[in-house]
């Protein structure tokens, strides 16, 4: 498979801006390269363009090495990227299997790139000669979530791999939920799979959604490409040293993930009990997907009580599901208490009438 072929033409040939700080990036005493001024204000030199401080810790902490590691203001960026590098609009097509993450095709929207999507199976796993058959030449990228949002399950890592190998497309695996999973991620398959490009994010478990951080792992031949295209200084000099720091104390991060992982449980256990709830998928998330008696009514008394969870009852393959986010012992303890005030509502209201 040859990747270069699929990135559109002018991409391919396009001669990226050149920042002062793309020019010259070592110490020097005077810097007069960048129409800064040169006043002492916390901010005011540019940042550096391709976060090399950030990336060699990330790349520490992941296993990946720092020409395999493109950061973006959020995954957002990146997905956005990716579609722009290698989808021709009006002509090519990004496949999705659905339900799944929404910025996708919202991104492929914005750039006039037709979408084909593909159902999950029943019990949200990759239908792959559906997938095949939809999977045409027009299209350049596959769009997976593993865990998958909203329904919080892994796909099944070889199907996502024989998918890789057989399809001649980037294959894209958003991997948000990765700590949450208790699996090893898709990262230590990129060097054999020069198609694949795995995202990750430090919205979630590392509890920096504010801050807009996006990691994408990849060939180098690929981040490169990102690289060409994206803006100059895309991640500020807050993020790049508050990001820095945070990344510091992976520790925090792991308590974090076994407390929600404990509460998940437990709200499992406690949903399991109510009568309006009718099933709980498997999750290997921070979030669970869950099959009430009336999603949107359920959803409405909820934000009445002040508690906001997510209406998904109007997507493909979750009819009368609830997205919820797990939260802390004591916000889990106010949603159980409203959800169990509401079955018993919902119960005396229907034996008097
Ligand atoms: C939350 C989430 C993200 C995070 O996006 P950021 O832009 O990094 O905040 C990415 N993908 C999925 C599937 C998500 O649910």
């Amino acid at each position: 498979m040859n990747i270069a072929d699929l990135v559109r033409r002018n991409i391919r040939e396009l001669k990226p801006y050149s920042s002062a700080r793309d020019e010259f990036s070592g110490e020097a005493a005077v810097f007069l390269d960048a129409n800064e001024n040169p006043y002492p204000s916390p901010f005011n030199r540019y940042p550096d363009p391709l976060q090399k401080k950030l990336k060699e810790r990330i790349s520490e902490l992941k296993g990946v090495s720092q020409e395999k590691i493109f950061l973006g203001n959020g995954s957002d960026e990146a997905i956005d990227l990716i579609i722009r590098a290698f989808c021709e609009p009006a002509q090519d097509a990004i496949l999705i299997t659905e339900p799944t993450y929404g910025m996708y095709a919202v991104c492929a929207d914005v750039n006039n790139v037709a979408v084909k999507r593909v159902p999950l199976t029943k019990d949200f796993q990759l239908d792959f000669d559906a997938v095949l058959a939809q999977a045409d030449t027009s299209v350049k990228v596959i769009f997976l979530c593993s865990p998958n949002n909203p329904t919080g399950n892994l796909l099944d890592r070889n199907a996502i791999l024989r998918l890789a190998r057989e399809f001649q497309a980037i294959v894209v695996v958003d991997e948000a939920y990765i700590d949450f999973a208790g699996t090893e991620s898709l990262t230590r398959d990129l060097d054999e799979n020069p198609n694949l490009v795995v995202l990750q994010t430090l919205s979630k478990a590392w509890g920096l959604a504010g801050l807009r951080l996006g990691m994408c792992f990849a060939s180098s031949f690929i981040i490169n490409i990102l690289n060409k295209i994206k803006y100059p200084y895309n991640i500020s000099s807050l993020t790049q040293q508050y990001a820095l720091e945070a990344l510091q104390d992976e520790q925090r991060k792991g308590e974090w993930v076994r407390e929600i992982l404990s509460e998940r449980t437990a709200v499992v256990a406690a949903l399991k009990e109510l009568p309006i709830v009718h099933q709980i998928y498997p999750s290997n998330a921070n979030f669970i997907l869950v099959k009430v008696e009336n999603a949107p009514l359920i959803y409405r008394k909820l934000m009445e009580l002040g508690t906001i969870v997510r209406d998904r009852s109007r997507v493909i393959l979750c009819d009368n599901c609830l997205r919820i986010t797990i939260g802390t012992p004591t916000e889990n303890d106010i949603l159980i208490r409203q959800l169990s005030e509401l079955a018993t509502a919902e119960l005396t209201s229907k034996s008097s009438s």
